[in-house]
């Protein structure tokens, strides 16, 4: 048995915070390959360490004095090296990252330092061998990460240690150059970790005990989802329930490798746990909701529409002419309807509307703004008669009005429309139903 473990910048945003990342992997022989973050926010108003080295470099790319934000830096691992007692310098790197800035090493290399730096104190730490990240992960010319490269190398890399640490966020470019991924990419390194040493789990700690079934900022106290799979997941992070970067499901799911989502500051709750696929039925019917405000409708409507072959490749054209990507497209039988985000589409609007009457000349086109889209995901509603029933009644009970509904085929997801204002009403009315009175 064996598991990697990935420390999220919270988790290791101070010395005793490290302490506890200390004694979680102590607990367990298994926790093996270790990923950490570049330390995060202390309080509230704390600034994390990646983003004291992109102001850092800007500095230096403008050709200004960045010393003082150098040092800024470095104090806040030196912070850290002096409060779990070690022996550590890291004087030398920090003289190679000065040079490398003055010689505009760039913005990817600047922004990695930040789990470079942290992946050593880490080893250091724990006694773990130190593997630097941008020699075992690997980009394409293009900036794609090299899956099966990077598996190669780092396989065999780790054939060579017991416990290793292998930074975050970032890897090298075919000339060795180093890129890093998306914000948020320790995650995806992470993943790949796990998939090469081939783990049995890959567990991803961070300041929340998993996923939760609603929004905490408008359910108070909600209950946490034990099991969840990868689409649900999916369905769920597309509306906004962030906490894992969505490309770090890939790599692991193609070795069907759960993830167990852990909180660094409660190691004690067993989390969320991410699967292929489950006999575990969801407690409540449903797993999570989800939701975003800020969407438009593009009311379509021209008689005999349903006969008229290649009217919805023509109308979503005149999106696609504008570059505006739809979210959902609920139709009728003489009318379809076009959900895209607010902000983007309100400066291409009279291009988009006038596209779709020359390309698709409907009778008339109405636009309504301001609504909010809601995700109810399960993968138990196909299997439980009445859930969008449920639903309903609760959304008329709270005087919610739907003004879409749309209901995919996988039968995992409902996806309901509502007016912006009625967002958080509509989300505690489903939580309610389904979850505090279960009827
Ligand atoms: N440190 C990087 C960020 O702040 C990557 C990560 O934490 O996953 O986005």
């Amino acid at each position: 048995m064996s598991k990697v473990v990935k420390f999220g910048g919270s988790s290791l945003a101070s010395a005793e915070q490290f302490r506890k990342v200390g004694e979680i992997i102590k607990a367990d022989p298994t926790r093996k390959y270790v990923v950490p973050s570049a330390p995060g926010k202390r309080f509230k108003d704390d600034t994390k360490v990646t983003d004291m080295l992109y102001a850092c470099y800007d500095l230096a790319e403008q050709d200004k004095d960045f010393s003082d934000a150098l040092a800024k830096i470095a104090a806040r691992y030196q912070e850290i090296i002096d409060g779990l007692g070690l022996e550590l310098s890291l004087e030398e790197e920090f003289s190679l990252i000065e040079k490398n800035f003055k010689e505009k090493a760039g913005k990817n290399y600047a922004a990695s330092r930040g789990e470079y730096l942290n992946g050593i104190i880490m080893a250091d730490y724990l006694g773990f061998t130190f593997i630097d990240a941008a020699t075992v992960i690997k980009f394409t010319e293009d900036g794609m990460l090299d899956a099966d490269l990077t598996d190669e190398l780092l396989s065999a890399r780790l054939a060579d240690c017991d416990c290793a640490v292998v930074p975050g966020f970032y890897g090298s470019m075919p000339d060795g150059t180093v890129r890093t991924f998306s914000r948020g990419g320790s995650d995806i390194t992470g993943s790949i970790v796990a998939k090469a040493a081939k783990v049995d789990v890959y567990e991803n700690w961070t300041d929340v005990s998993g996923f939760l079934i609603a929004d905490p900022r408008i359910i108070d106290n909600p209950v946490g989802i034990e099991v969840i799979t990868y689409k649900e997941l999916r369905e769920l992070s597309y509306m906004g329930a962030g906490v894992l970067h969505e490309d770090a499901i890939f790599p692991v799911r193609q070795q069907g490798i759960p993830i167990n989502i852990r909180n660094t500051n409660a190691p004690e709750d067993a989390g969320t746990w991410i699967v292929g696929s489950t006999c575990q039925k969801s407690k409540y019917v449903i797993t999570g909701i989800a939701g975003k405000k800020g969407f438009c409708s593009v009311n379509i409507e021209k008689d005999m529409m349903n006969s008229e072959i290649g009217f919805g490749r023509k109308v979503l054209q005149a999106f696609e002419e504008n570059g505006i990507s739809f979210e959902h497209v609920p139709s009728g039988i003489d009318t379809m309807t076009v959900f895209v985000h607010q902000d983007e589409f309100m400066h291409k609007e009279q291009k988009v509307v006038a596209g779709i009457h020359r390309l698709a000349q409907p009778d008339s086109i109405e636009i309504e703004s301001d609504l909010a889209l809601i995700a109810v995901v399960g993968r138990g509603m196909k299997s439980t008669r009445g859930t969008a029933g449920r639903i309903f009644s609760a959304l008329a009970h709270a005087n919610v009005n739907v003004r879409m509904i749309d209901q995919g085929s996988s039968e995992q997801n409902i996806i309901i429309g509502v007016a912006n204002a009625d967002f958080e009403a509509a989300i505690k009315a489903v939580y309610d139903i389904f979850v505090v009175t279960r009827l």
